[in-house]
């Protein structure tokens, strides 16, 4: 018998009454099945109440279902009033006799995701597996990154505009949540996620907030009341069957707080370590990430992002593993757990057995020991065995670190990140200010040494608070880069200016970003040529990156007018394999190594040498030991690594002859994919 095909059993003041249906799914009605019985539920406009004996609640309502505290086997009904009262109480039925979405093996398992540490260890292997964001070793304790008690006035304006902050909050979170929904990799976080949305749109929920607010209460204020009321009505549930709906308090909470903050306006805390740290968090904006106290942090995890992700540069600079796209499960590990973090084989080892522990500090001291070889000799230059010195130079953000870099043998500045100037504030810098940083990070350097300054480089996954940019459905692929500048001429003028205060305290270098055509290249030098005249300051060289595969294509007409190219193979990557270098699906794919990629690299080297100009790499693929070799045998002159890469870059360089790499270069751009790539770069480095 199938309840859709059963009658509703009669009319009881106009409602409608279905068959008892035997509840199947083993955790009862948790978070996610009451979210799908309650999207199809709002599909029909007759008010609908879900009966188990004597208890009823709105079907309508995830709260009110959720704190049912239905279980396994349990007799439920569905009741309805209205004009399509039949046919919902028929579609709920059935839906409910299916299990929700819940198939009944793995319901009996509950696939949900728990914060209890229990079924994260459980895994087979006892390992997490995520895409590797920084290579390298670290044994150390999990800590969780969670947020700081948000605080919001007791009492509101006038309840109309109270209201009207708690409708914009909970469309702001909605946006939110939509768009985290879609960067999620597993279909259970998304129907967590889903089950979020509709907490946000719970008209029990809702009429309990809007009740506070019709009271007096601030918008913050009645959403707090309400939510913790739900959360604790869950939390309160008995009983050891009743785990997992105790359990979706926390999803409530969880929801609230997003919610909470938007209405709160407050900034992210920062994240407070304690010695020895692993951090793990669902996502660290690269703000959280530079704010941590790098002295306390051997390394962390998140589970979004990619490995060519903003996040991901950051680790690198840091010098420190990590891991993107790492298994959901590493958030429910408790705080403290011992765990192995091996950032070059992408795993988080959460039940290391003593072997394994004095296994992982063999192969750190191992790794420490060819560190301190290669530091020994860092300040020497990089020679290949044939006789080609290659540039090593460093990314960076500021003075301290350019310093960093040139005590570790860096030989100037092939990136400096101005980005990290304008971040974190409420306007632009002014001239004055981006000067005294830019003079500041050429002192470090010295007149002998080259840097290289890129101008501002935001939009797509960059945004800034201050800075307007229209909503874009494919923000990557819209003003972003130089685009952005040329859009903003003003501020652009303003940061070329101060630019070209920093001439003569090293030999200067002014770069733009994502350029992709000749035009854009114009028009960006006119403004340059503009503030040159203006100034007199002459002794500037001007640059573009190569990231967009069209400039690859047109290297040599390029050539004709810039004075060197530099690599960013971050985004040449993204841009060439149409992969979204954050996209934890992706990640694994989206590799600067495919042979695609290289042949963009290698026709940007034909193209300048025609002209006789250099090109350097930036992006990460420069401090990829397994790509130097290819890097310099399809012609590039420039590697621009991360900080503390240098000596071990340098030293790899040293070992390297330029003819075997050139040899080695020609064969894999032959090759189809980046396995065979991959596995001829492996043998290659044997
Ligand atoms: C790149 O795209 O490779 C690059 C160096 O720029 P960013 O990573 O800052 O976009
Ligand atoms: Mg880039």
């Amino acid at each position: 018998m199938t309840p859709a095909a059963t009658a509703p059993e009669g009319a009881s003041g106009g409602a409608l009454t279905g068959d008892a249906v035997r509840l199947p799914n083993a955790a009862g009605l948790h978070a996610r099945p009451a979210a799908m019985l309650v999207a199809l539920a709002k599909k029909y406009q007759s008010a609908i109440r879900l009966l188990r004996g004597a208890d009823e609640v709105n079907a309508k309502s995830v709260v009110s279902i959720m704190s049912l505290g239905t279980q396994h086997g349990d007799l439920l009904r569905v009741q309805a009033t209205g004009a399509d009262a039949a046919e919902a109480i028929a579609a709920i039925s059935a839906l409910l006799l299916q299990g929700c979405g819940e198939a009944h093996e793995a319901a009996r398992t509950s696939a949900t995701l728990t914060t209890e540490p229990v079924p994260a260890v459980a895994t087979a292997a006892h390992a997490l597996s995520g895409v590797c964001a920084a290579p390298g070793l670290a044994v150390g304790r999990v800590v969780q990154f969670r947020q700081d008690v948000i605080v919001v006035a007791e009492t509101g304006e006038s309840a109309e505009r109270e209201r009207s902050k708690l409708d914009a909050a909970l469309t702001l979170a909605q946006q939110q949540i939509a768009a985290l929904k879609l960067g999620l990799a597993d279909a259970a976080g998304a129907a967590i996620l889903q089950a979020h949305q509709e907490l946000l749109q719970d008209p029990d929920l809702l009429e309990l907030a809007v009740a506070g607010v019709l009271q007096c209460q601030s918008a913050g204020q009645a959403w707090r009341v309400a939510f913790m009321q739900y959360a604790q009505r869950l939390e309160g549930l008995e009983g050891a069957h009743n785990a997992l709906l105790r359990e979706r308090g926390s999803d409530i909470r969880d929801v609230g707080r997003r919610v909470l903050a938007l209405l709160a306006g407050v900034t992210p805390a920062q994240i407070d370590l304690p010695q020895g740290a692993i951090l793990i968090a669902e996502e660290l904006t690269p703000s959280d990430t530079a704010s941590l106290d790098r002295s306390k942090l051997l390394g962390f995890c998140t589970t979004s992002g990619g490995a060519t992700s903003h996040v991901a540069i950051l680790a690198r600079s840091f010098g420190i593993p990590a891991l993107c796209g790492v298994d959901p499960a590493a958030l429910a590990l408790a705080q403290g757990t011992l765990v192995v973090l091996d950032g070059a084989q992408g795993l988080l080892h959460h039940r290391p057995s003593p072997a394994d522990i004095d296994q992982a500090h063999q192969r750190m001291a191992q790794q420490a020991a060819r560190r301190e070889q290669d530091a020994a000799l860092a300040q020497d230059a990089a020679v290949t065995t044939d006789g080609q010195r290659i540039e090593v130079v460093a990314n960076v953000r500021n003075a301290s670190e350019a310093r960093e870099a040139v005590a570790l043998g860096g030989e100037g500045v092939g990136l400096l990140r101005s980005e990290f100037l304008f971040d974190e504030r409420d306007t632009a810098p002014s001239e004055d200010e981006q000067a005294a940083a830019y003079i500041a990070v050429a002192q470090a350097l010295g007149p002998q040494r080259t840097l290289v300054i890129r101008t501002l480089d935001v939009g797509g996954d960059k945004p800034l608070p201050y800075l307007p940019l229209p909503k874009e459905d494919n923000p990557f692929l819209g003003l972003r880069g130089v685009r952005v500048s040329l859009d903003q001429p003003a501020m652009f003028r303003t940061q070329l200016r101060a630019i070209l205060r920093a001439s003569g305290q090293a030999r200067l270098h002014i770069m733009f970003p994502m350029i992709a055509t000749l035009e854009e290249l114009r028009a960006a030098k006119a403004l340059l040529a503009a503030e040159v005249a203006a100034t007199g300051q002459r002794d500037v060289k001007v640059g573009i990156m190569i990231e967009v595969p069209s400039a690859a294509l047109l290297a040599e007409q390029f050539a004709r007018e810039a004075d060197f190219f530099s690599i960013g193979s971050n985004d040449l990557t993204q841009y060439t394999l149409a992969m979204d270098r954050g996209h934890p699906k992706l990640a694994k794919q989206a590799d600067g190594l495919h042979p695609a990629v290289l042949k963009m690299i290698a026709l940007s080297c034909e193209g300048a040498a025609r002209h006789g100009k250099w090109v350097g790499v930036c992006g990460s693929l420069a401090s990829d030991a397994m790509a130097v070799p290819v890097l310099i045998g399809l012609g590039v002159s420039e590697l621009s690594v991360s900080v503390p890469a240098i000596p071990a870059i340098k030293a790899l360089l040293r070992r390297l002859s330029l003819a075997e790499c050139q040899g080695l270069a020609q064969e894999v751009i032959q090759f189809g994919t980046t396995a065979q790539v991959r596995a001829r770069l492996a043998a290659f480095a044997d």
